[in-house]
């Protein structure tokens, strides 16, 4: 509640935007999971990934006013092509191929003509195809994923889709051989049933290392996206990005504030000061970098 207050204060006296206008050169990357419709907290959401959809559209027309939104395909090719993005740049994603992506996200987003990624894990438990796209909101799209039918619709309709792997599965903690089959089975479901070549990887509960974010590169992914609170440089590794994860009780001036990057500065403040007590006290010193979050979650320390 206290930060919560500190976010109203410096989202009332336009802190918020100062920090943002410092930040202006720097893509902010945010990741969402699921926009649900239902009305209160979903139960058992003990990880805050499912928003609510009143929330999300205040949010998207915050992000609309103050920022300037692109793909992550566009932020890609100006990469490669070493151009200038615009001041305020922000990516929107979505991970787990939640299905109410189709039925709650995509409709609102269409309507504005705003870009979008979901990272579809895409084994076949994942994805089969058991019911049509009808695009009525169900319920059960909170926990449901979306079918190859239901990608491709969203396909044609603009949106982008990048892998999840094939099966969720902590890339760092499993054998090599399984890890490059987690990649490649993924890209190659993804160009098998859309119609590109090029496909952006998020890696599973954002952990990566970086052999895994070499091997990723090498497969022939366009970039590789992590839970690593932050947002990124115009020389930022493309194989580890970072990302803002957005909370599911966030209201509009925490939203701002973690948009902004302050949350990130206090984050690295509290690193600091956690380094500078394990150094005086001779403990093993303690990285500035975060560690890789353990789940595809809000990171809880701001
Ligand atoms: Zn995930």
């Amino acid at each position: 509640m206290t930060k919560k207050l500190l976010f109203a204060f410096l989202f009332a006296t336009r802190v918020t935007r100062l920090v943002a206008w410092i930040n202006r050169k720097k893509v902010t990357i945010l990741c969402y999971h699921s926009v649900t419709k239902q009305a209160g907290p979903i139960p058992n959401d003990i990880h805050k990934l499912h928003l609510g959809v009143d929330s999300f559209r205040d949010q998207i027309d915050y992000l609309q006013a103050n920022y300037q939104i692109i793909s992550l395909s566009q932020f890609i090719d100006a990469r490669r092509a070493n151009l200038k993005l615009p001041a305020n740049a922000a990516i929107l994603t979505f991970d787990d191929g939640v299905r109410n992506f189709l039925t709650v996200v995509a409709p609102l987003l269409s309507e504005r003509k705003i870009p979008a990624t979901s990272f579809i894990v895409t084994g076949e438990n994942y994805t089969r195809d058991n019911s049509a796209a009808n695009g009525i909101w169900d319920p059960e799209d909170d926990e449901n994923h979306l079918t190859w039918t239901d990608v491709r619709h969203l396909a044609e309709l603009g949106l982008e889709f990048g892998s999840h792997t094939c099966s969720h599965l902590s890339l760092p903690d499993i054998p090599a051989a399984e890890i490059r089959n987690e990649l490649e089975g993924s890209l190659n479901a993804l160009k098998s049933n859309l119609d590109r070549n090029s496909f952006p990887l998020c890696y599973p509960h954002g952990r990566t290392t970086e052999s895994i974010s070499r091997l990723s590169q090498e497969i022939g992914y366009s970039c590789g996206l992590t839970s690593l609170l932050g947002q990124n440089d115009v020389d930022a590794d493309m194989f580890a990005l970072r990302r803002t994860v957005i909370a599911s009780d966030d209201d509009l001036p925490t939203f701002a504030a973690r948009v902004s990057g302050f949350t990130r500065w206090c984050n690295r403040l509290t690193e600091l000061i956690v380094n500078r007590v394990s150094a005086e006290h001779k403990t093993s010193a303690v990285s500035y970098e975060p560690l890789l979050p353990d789940k595809c979650a809000p990171n809880k320390t701001f």
